[in-house]
Formats: C-alpha cells, structure tokens, sequence
C-alpha cells in the first residue's frame, strides 16, 4: 500500500500557522514513506471560498518550499481537487444511498428545525434532530413534496450501540451513537456537507492516512458511519493537537500575526518556520531542536506526535529564526536581507560601500532575531545617522563635557588614520589610553562615539564596528554629533 495523505484546507485568501502545521505533518509523513501528498481545497460554501483565495495558500507553501504531488495547481490523476467540482461524485453516492434505504429525505425548514432545537433546549435535553422524517409513509412525503418543500438528504444513524475511532495518536476513541443524530449529507440545495463531502472524496482519492486536527476528532464517528454505510473501508486516523494561543484560546488573528505571509513579511525565514511549526506538538527525540527539512522528513513519526495542545510561543520562534539567521552564509544573508534592506533605501552604490555593508553583516548576524531588524542594524555602515537614539541622547550628548569628549575623539581618529593605524586594537588601545590621560572611565568615549556613529546606544562591538568606516567618515560623525551638543 503507498501512503496518499491530503491537506484539504477550506480557503480563507491567507495561510494561518494552524493549518500550516497540519499540512506541514502531512508532509513530513508522506515523504517520510515515500507516499504522494495531495492539496484538495474543500471550496464547499459558495458564498465564502473563490478560486482565487488559493492564490495566496499556493504562495505561501511555495516560499516554505513544501511541494505537493497532486492538486489543482499541478494536477494529477484523481482531480478535479477542488471540492465544489466533484458535486457530481457527492450526489451520485448519496442517490445510492437513498436507493439502498441507508438514507432518507427531510422536509423540515430550517424555521421548523430552529423551533423543535429551541424546545428541546428548553427542557434541557442536548439539541438534536427528532427523526422526524425518518419512518414517513410515501403518502405523507408526496404531500409534503406538493407543498413544494424541497428535502434535504439524511443519513439513517443507528439508535444504540458505540463506534470507536482507532487513532494513531489518541489510541481508540469511542463515541455513543446516542450523541450523534440523523446528519445532513446533502442540502436542500443538493450541495454536500462536509463530513459527506469528505468521505467521498477522500475514498475517491484513494487517500490512506488522514492526519488533521483534533478539532475534528469529534467529526470523525459520523464520517465512519458514512464510509460504512457506502460500504468502504476507511482510512487511517491521526488527529494532531491544536495550537493554542498562549491564554489557551483558539489561536486568531487578535493574538498578532497568524498567517504564514505575515511571517514572511516579518523577516523570518521559511526554515525557522517550519522547524518551530514541526517542533509544535512533534518531538523528534534527543536535544535537537534546529531540523533541516531533510532532518525532520527522516525523523517524523506519528507515533512521536503528542496528545496535548501546543501553545503557540513567537519568542520562541523568534529564537529559532535568529539560529536559522546564524547557519545562513553571508552571501545568502545579503540576497535574503535585500528587500528588508531596500525598503529602508539600504542597497549598496559600488564595490566599497559594498564591502563595508558586507562586514557590518557578519558583524550583525549574530544578534538579529529577523530579517526586519537587519537595515536597523546596519545601517551606519552605509549612512550616517539622521537621528540619535532618544535616550541616548539625553545620557550622553549634553553639557560642554560630553562635546569635549567627542571632540577629543575625533582627534583620536583622526591621528590613527593619518599614521595608517586603523584597526580595531589600534582604534581600542588609543581609546583607553586617551581615557586614562582625561582621567575618565573609557566608557565614557565608547559610549558617545557610538551614538555618534550608529544613532544608537547598542550594537556590536564598538572596535570592529568602527573599523569597518574610514576614519575621515568617523571623525566627521563625530564633530557632527558634537555640533548639536546645546549648552
Ligand atoms: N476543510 C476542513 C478544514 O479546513 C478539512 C478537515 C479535514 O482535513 O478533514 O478544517
């Protein structure tokens, strides 16, 4: 038996990190077994889901570089893979199931099924449909018919008994039949609901091993019950955690960003992503926390998923991406960096300001946590800066005092470069020598020249910093600062 799996997202128009997770599990599984991983976009609901919501799922998935083997993009030998084109398929198996006596049409309104729901609710019994319809005469559904009532499809559930769930993550899961009642499967539209539509499609697709979210776990007794009333064998169930958000609740859009786009846009890069989402709610054994791909597709085994609910850290993924950030190669750091950079007006004009931002880089890597904060980081070694940091500001750049001091190092930096003494131990041996001969502590110049230098009161070590500059340019950056010194 080959493993066919599916990721069968309802379309939103964006990727939620939820979702991605899910098919990112279904990925890792298939290609763990050598199996075809499938997309089928369950487009049921007409009013919500358009063709073009897939457009940005496909891009997403194609940035984290998770390919799908079939699907409506690439195709594939068990199409159409939208849900909305395989009406014919739902309708023909649920004729049959009319034929075969195992389902029976409803005439109930919705305004008669809201009201019987209301009194039930009233005499404090759990909601469910009466079975109304289920032992009606022909006579009685002829007359109903003339009323013009158009009847919607209902499966024939059985009244006793239990059906267990087998799930490779949860074990054996077993539900009273008593809770379930007679379900849609078609509309009075004659459109299929989704634990029909679902079954059909996934029997049509010949699909192995369902691996979604435990939010369906609850769903699965009524597709088994429909798998058998058609007279196939089911698939295999894995029903993975959710992800919560850290409150607990269901993770939306109010908890920051939750689309994989999003994430994208943050700085952060595809790898970190799906190591922190497979690391959500799979443990791939031993200390090691940074997977490749390759590493996770070699190591995922359902059986190593767990059965509680992840909660969602963006610190944590965070982390991660600034590891990811770190293995990356300079050359790669730049290219990835590029946008983030250009959209600061940050791109290098000629081969020296591109050595020096190239330096600032490797200087930088090892403190970004994304790509956003990369232009922050670097940025002196393009420009000078426009404003100083705030704070800073008020600490070190007021008073005669701290202009002499600038002043004074820019002396300094201007003798280094006259005698061709510019590097970092020249730069560090000059500056805690002129401290010492100003009886000052030489964090006193180190923290000035850098607001001078960079804007800012943090960064990488101050020595190597400024030996990236000519120091023509740091002296200028200096004097500048202690121009605007008031008082
Ligand atoms: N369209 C369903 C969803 O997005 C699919 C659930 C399933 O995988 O069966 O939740």
């Amino acid at each position: 038996m080959t493993v066919r799996v599916r990721f069968a997202p309802s379309p939103t128009g964006y990727l939620h990190i939820g979702g991605a997770r899910t098919a990112l599990f279904n990925y890792l599984f298939a290609r763990h077994e050598g199996g075809t991983f499938i997309l089928r976009v369950e487009d049921t609901d007409p009013s919500r889901s358009r063709e073009e919501l897939v457009r940005p799922l496909l891009e997403s998935f194609a940035w984290l570089g998770i390919e799908f083997d079939e699907g409506p993009h690439v195709g594939g030998p068990y199409g159409p893979y939208f849900q909305a084109q395989r009406l014919a398929r739902h309708q023909a198996a649920a004729r049959r199931l009319l034929e075969e006596g195992k389902a029976y049409p409803c005439y109930c309104t919705p305004e008669e099924l809201a009201e019987r729901r209301e009194a039930m609710q009233r005499e404090g019994k759990a909601p469910r449909y009466d079975g109304r319809c289920r032992y009606l005469t022909p006579e009685e559904r002829k007359a109903l018919e003339a009323e013009g009532r158009k009847p919607a499809l209902r499966l024939k559930v059985p009244e006793e008994g239990t059906i267990v769930v087998h799930d490779l993550i949860r074990g054996d899961v077993t539900f009273s039949l008593k809770e379930l009642d007679d379900f849609v499967l078609l509309r009075s539209d004659g459109t299929p609901t989704y634990n029909f539509a679902v079954v059909v499609d996934d029997s049509d697709m010949a699909i192995t091993h369902v691996i979604r979210a435990e939010e369906h776990l609850s769903n699965t007794p009524k597709q088994l019950l429909v798998y058998e009333a058609l007279g196939l064998i089911p698939p295999a169930f894995a029903h993975v955690p959710m992800v919560l958000a850290p409150d607990r609740s269901k993770l939306s859009k109010r908890h920051g960003a939750v689309a994989v786009e999003e994430f994208r846009e943050k700085g952060f890069l595809p790898e970190a992503i799906l190591n922190y989402l497979a690391l959500l709610g799979w443990s791939p054994g031993g200390d090691e926390e940074i997977l490749t791909l390759e590493e996770m597709i070699q190591r995922f085994r359902l059986e190593d998923v767990g059965k509680t609910a992840a909660i969602y850290d963006v610190g944590k993924m965070e982390w991660l991406n600034g590891q990811w950030i770190r293995r990356l190669s300079l050359d790669d750091l730049l290219q990835r960096g590029r946008p983030f950079l250009e959209e600061a007006g940050l791109w290098p004009q000629g081969e020296r300001e591109e050595e020096r931002l190239r330096k600032a880089l490797l200087l930088a890597q090892p403190r970004l946590r994304t790509l956003r904060d990369l232009p922050d980081g670097v940025a002196y070694s393009l420009r000078a800066p426009e404003t100083y940091d705030e704070k800073g500001r008020v600490k070190y750049f007021q008073g005669e005092k701290a202009r002499d001091i600038l002043l004074f190092c820019a002396q300094l930096v201007d003798e280094l470069g006259k005698e061709g003494r510019w590097t970092k131990e020249a730069i560090e041996g000059a500056y805690r020598q002129g401290a010492e001969g100003l009886g000052v502590k030489a964090a006193e110049l180190i923290h000035r020249t850098r607001l001078a230098v960079t804007g800012k009161t943090m960064g990488p070590g101050l020595f190597e910093l400024l030996e990236i500059l000519e120091p023509q340019e740091v002296a200028r950056r200096l004097r500048w600062a202690a121009e605007r010194i008031e008082g």
